[in-house]
């Protein structure tokens, strides 16, 4: 089964706060960044580690390190919101960008920029992007990285809606989608009901 319900309690209280259509950009930037933490610690739960050993002030002690390659890739513009998030547990990670553009009428999603890091064929790829709505941009997004070498791919997003959710189960069953809720659905403009509204509006205070 592709998708992770995170529905811990601290990930279900920051949602609330995002869907909120009184919340200002300044706060909705700040919990978009708490939720984002949260949920990708829970997609990157399965990191290999290895053993490593430090000098505390009293000894040796030996414990784990993180060993996996990692690259984030945001799904321009919204998904901008939850990278500093991830790049804050691991500064490590590689990043790739995506630009997918929805028509504002068909809601079909064109890819209009890509530049992703090389050798992704051995990485964890999280590819982020907060509202999961029809799956356009996700089914284009996970062709591009498939196409690029990935193998082991998440999506990260903060609202689903059904129709998301099932076009990426049918076109990548492998892919593990993480999301604290899956939403009643899409309106007649493919807009997630109840969802937040537009995410990147809401971000950068666009609307
Ligand atoms: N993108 C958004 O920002 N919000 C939606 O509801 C659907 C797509």
């Amino acid at each position: 089964m592709p998708v992770r319900l995170v529905q811990h309690p601290l990930v279900q209280d920051a949602l609330l706060t995002l869907r909120d259509a009184v919340t200002a950009p300044e706060e909705f930037r700040r919990i978009a960044t708490r939720i984002s933490v949260l949920l990708a610690a829970e997609a990157l739960k399965d990191l290999p580690t290895r053993a490593r050993t430090v000098e505390t002030p009293l000894g040796p002690a030996t414990g784990q390190a993180v060993a996996g390659d990692v690259v984030v890739v945001p799904v321009l513009r919204a998904g901008l919101g939850m990278l500093d998030a991830v790049l804050g547990l691991l500064p490590t990670a590689r990043v790739g960008h995506l630009g997918l553009q929805r028509d504002e009428t068909t809601a079909v999603a064109s890819q209009y920029y890509s530049r992703l890091p090389k050798g992704l064929e051995d990485s964890y790829v999280l590819m982020i992007d907060p509202m999961l709505a029809t799956g356009g941009s996700a089914v284009s997004g996970l062709d591009l990285l498939c196409r690029a070498g990935a193998r082991n791919i998440r999506i990260v997003c903060i609202v689903a809606a059904p129709e998301g959710v099932a076009v990426v189960e049918r076109r990548f069953p492998d892919v593990t989608i993480f999301t604290p809720v899956i939403d009643e659905g899409l309106n007649a403009h493919k807009f997630i009901v109840p969802g937040l509204g537009d995410f990147g509006d809401r971000l950068y205070g666009t609307t």
